[in-house]
């Protein structure tokens, strides 16, 4: 059996290597360039290769194809090969055949890396034998071919579902569904919504999908579409007959009879969404029936994840908040929901077809002034002007940072929640993050 493997990454290195292991004949390919730490392991492998081409004749020659997340359907070889009719493959699917441990997917249009580093902790904290994969550090194919894990925490995309046909993960978690990354999916919402749902199309009646009760396009799926598994829903709004909910401060679970509560100020993550998140996570713990101290002890120590709503620093009473990792308006909506002094944003970048009506009145209860991180603020402008009485426009994070500073008072917040990706000015959002904090530390 030949197996080709489109894109040299950590996903494409760690399938080569469980394809190998699994006596597959193996090619990788990479139209870009593949980094040299990948080569060498290649090589230590005898895994065959190429990079900056993609010879057809060595790919349209495969009986299955595992192709990275990151390369498009659209591609030109991707394209041939499915005319052709090779099976075109993610990382995920290819990985779960190979392993008889447990899955836990997470999914999402935000929330999952938290959701997902969230339940490892608890799971880890528990004593399970339990690994971490999906979109996060060591891919879930290197881990499946050379660690021996009971159960595995993946965080997936939508890109990685879209590449699933049989797998299904024992328990699904959707934490919410918002527009995004449509351009990938034809500008249709439906399309994308019908693409995390993917996540429960194999489960079957011994199978849990825990979601968002509170969310639109959640509820309306599962309304007119069928899933066998059983649902587990979480709400911040009403009490869930199987499931969780926030009964004034104090979070409840009832789950297959067993009962769960816990004071939301016990629990160390902050805002709203992050509620949510711990909700999911903690459903998932009590799936697997973890004891409810260690449960309590989880939540009540987990770190967060960086340039997540993260604590910087307070500097003469003001505290600088990096969310970076916001990337879109519903990730901003929530962080400046979970403001509760005023607010100077830093906000821009490049804007992925953003509506910003959503954060009017937020924006207008929290925010004293807008910092504008973008080349093309524009449409921030126009959005807000109206209701912010302080503008100012900077391109590099150093200037953001110092004018925040004159600006915010003891007691405010600064808060760089861009809702916008990073490309425009930083490499990506980390380095957006980095850039921030490094600033903040030298003020
Ligand atoms: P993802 O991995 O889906 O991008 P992250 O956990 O990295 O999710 O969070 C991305 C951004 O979304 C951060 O700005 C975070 O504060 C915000 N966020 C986290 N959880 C939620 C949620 N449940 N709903 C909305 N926004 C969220």
């Amino acid at each position: 059996m030949r197996l080709v493997v489109l894109g040299g990454g950590e996903s494409g290195v760690g399938t080569a290597i469980l394809g190998k292991k699994e006596g597959y004949e193996v090619f990788v390919s990479d139209f870009g360039k593949i980094k040299e730490d990948y080569k060498n392991v290649l090589n230590q492998y005898e895994i065959k290769w190429e990079d900056e081409q993609h010879t057809e004749d060595k790919i349209l020659n495969a009986d299955v194809v595992m192709k990275s997340p990151g390369i498009p359907e659209k591609a030109p070889i991707v394209k041939k090969l499915l005319e052709k009719g090779i099976p075109v493959i993610s990382e995920i699917e290819f990985t779960a055949q190979f392993t008889n441990a447990k899955t836990i997917g997470i999914t999402g249009s935000n929330g999952k890396t938290t959701t997902t580093m969230l339940t490892y902790h608890l799971l880890k904290q528990a004593g399970l034998n339990v690994g971490l994969a999906g979109n996060i550090g060591k891919s879930f194919a290197w881990q499946v071919a050379e660690e021996n894990f009971d159960v595995y925490v993946l965080e997936l995309s939508s890109f990685q579902l879209d590449g699933c046909i049989n797998y299904k993960p024992n328990i699904a978690v959707i934490t919410n569904i918002s527009p995004d990354h449509l351009d990938r999916y034809e500008y249709k919402y439906e399309n994308y919504i019908a693409s995390k749902f993917r996540i429960t199309m194999n489960q079957d009646e011994n199978d849990y999908l825990i979601y968002d009760n509170d969310d639109e396009a959640i509820s309306n799926w599962l309304q007119n579409n069928k899933t066998k598994a059983q649902l587990i829903p979480f709400s911040l709004l009403e009490k869930m007959k199987n499931g969780a909910f926030i009964n004034n401060d104090t979070m409840e679970f009832s789950i297959n009879n067993e009962e769960f509560a816990m004071k939301t100020t016990d629990i160390s993550l902050e805002g709203k969404h992050n509620m949510k998140n711990a909700m999911a996570a903690t459903s998932v713990a009590q799936l697997m029936k973890i004891r409810k101290e260690t449960i309590r002890e989880s939540l009540s120590n987990f770190q967060g994840v960086e340039h997540r709503l993260e604590k910087v620093l307070k500097i003469q009473n003001v505290q600088y908040i990096n969310d970076s990792k916001a990337t879109n308006v519903n990730a901003t909506f929530f962080a400046l929901d979970s403001m509760n002094v005023p607010t100077v944003w830093i906000v821009g970048g490049v804007d992925k077809g953003n509506d910003y009506s959503e954060l009017m009145s937020l924006v207008r209860e929290k925010v004293k002034a807008i910092i504008c991180l973008g080349i093309d603020n524009r449409k921030i402008i126009d959005a807000f002007s109206d209701v912010v009485d302080m503008m100012v426009e900077v391109d590099n994070m150093r200037d953001a940072v110092n004018t925040a500073k004159h600006i915010a008072e003891k007691g405010d917040n600064v808060l760089l929640s861009p809702a916008c990706a990073s490309f425009d000015l930083f490499q990506n959002y980390e380095d957006r993050g980095n850039q921030f904090k490094a600033a903040v530390r030298n003020l």
